[in-house]
């Protein structure tokens, strides 16, 4: 089985618990069930990050993330979406039978937007590329988080389209697997956690600084002694870190009244804090070697070079590009 998924280097203090939650650590475990082809989306990040030094930072900032969580290197395939520049010319060819109506009703698109980021023509079709990056390995499984999903969807319909248009079979048409239950996990504001929102708690921030974002958790100004509404931010944010037992236990005491939020943001910097220790330690042993990190992009990157040449080839070939 092929499982292909990437994350975005764009800044906001490095993965956050919902990149690891919604998608990172999936991409951990799905690495028993078949051959991992993740990717650090560089060209992605070209829509927000407008730094060349700073990009290059952040790429290796993010393959030290995925390390630190548990990918292996030996098993699995990471690598940088840019060295691989064929994926840009097959986002040409697909971006060539995309209806414009179908990326006008991309959400992203349009919650980044009302969000305040300056929309450019690269962040309008950039559900193209993800269709490129995806459609290039005729993955069977496409580990994402639930705001992904439409993009999947998008992928489904152009690789249809682009098969349709040339009387190929060119692609095989992609799934979504998403976990239901930490699909969306809301950022200290309680909208979607994104690195682009400035609303996160990195995986790996620094102590003092993730203490901070904990108490910065929105919450309702309910007093201490009454009860407490559980489906909101912080208690979901808790329950990441908890057993089920431990979740209906303070379920019960919120109910009850008497808890305190400043009290289950403690615990919580905590729990938070111990979960990530083991790889953070992990973490900082990897990055005093950063020229490893380096070969296992470059490595994963003529392992990826391998696996997408053949669909590169026959799309080139389908649509009559180049000599016969
Ligand atoms: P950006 O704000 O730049 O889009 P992001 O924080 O949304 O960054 P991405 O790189 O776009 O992160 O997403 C990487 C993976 O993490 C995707 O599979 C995505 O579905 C998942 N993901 C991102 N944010 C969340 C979240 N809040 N909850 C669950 N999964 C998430
Ligand atoms: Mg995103």
């Amino acid at each position: 089985m092929r499982i292909l998924s990437g994350v975005q280097p764009s800044g906001g203090g490095g993965a956050h618990i919902g990149n690891y939650f919604g998608a990172i650590r999936q991409h951990v475990e799905l690495q028993a069930r078949g051959q991992g082809i993740y990717f650090i989306a560089d060209y992605h990040s070209m829509t927000s990050v407008r730094d060349a030094a700073q990009r290059r930072e952040l790429v290796r900032e993010l393959a030290l993330d995925y390390l630190a969580s548990g990918l292996d290197p030996r098993r699995s395939i990471l690598y940088r979406q840019s060295d691989l520049p064929e994926t840009c010319e097959l986002a040409w060819l697909l971006t060539t039978v995309t209806p414009m109506g179908l990326l006008q009703r991309a959400t992203s698109f349009k919650e980044k937007s009302a969000a305040g980021l300056q929309p450019d023509h690269g962040l309008f079709a950039y559900p193209v590329l993800q269709a490129a990056d995806i459609l290039q390995f005729q993955p069977d499984l496409v580990p994402v988080g639930l705001d992904q999903k439409q993009h999947i969807e998008m992928a489904r319909d152009i690789a249809q389209k682009f098969n349709q248009t040339y009387g190929s079979e060119v692609f095989r048409l992609p799934e979504a697997h998403i976990l239901e239950d930490v699909a969306v996990v809301p950022g200290i504001d309680g909208r979607k956690m994104s690195k682009s929102y400035g609303n996160t708690l990195p995986m790996f921030g620094p102590e003092k600084q993730l203490r901070k974002a904990v108490m910065a958790i929105v919450t309702d100004s309910t007093p201490v002694a009454q009860a407490k509404e559980t489906r909101q931010t912080l208690f979901q944010l808790w329950s990441l870190f908890a057993t089920q037992d431990e979740r209906e236990e303070l379920f019960a005491r919120a109910r009850a009244g008497g808890l305190g939020y400043g009290e289950v943001k403690q615990d919580l910097a905590e729990r938070l804090l111990r979960f990530f220790a083991p790889m953070r330690a992990l973490r900082a042993d990897l990055a005093r070697r950063p020229d490893e990190i380096e070969d296992v992009l470059r490595q994963g990157a003529g392992r990826a070079r391998e696996l997408a040449l053949a669909t590169w080839t026959a799309a080139r070939e389908a649509a009559g590009l180049g000599a016969r």
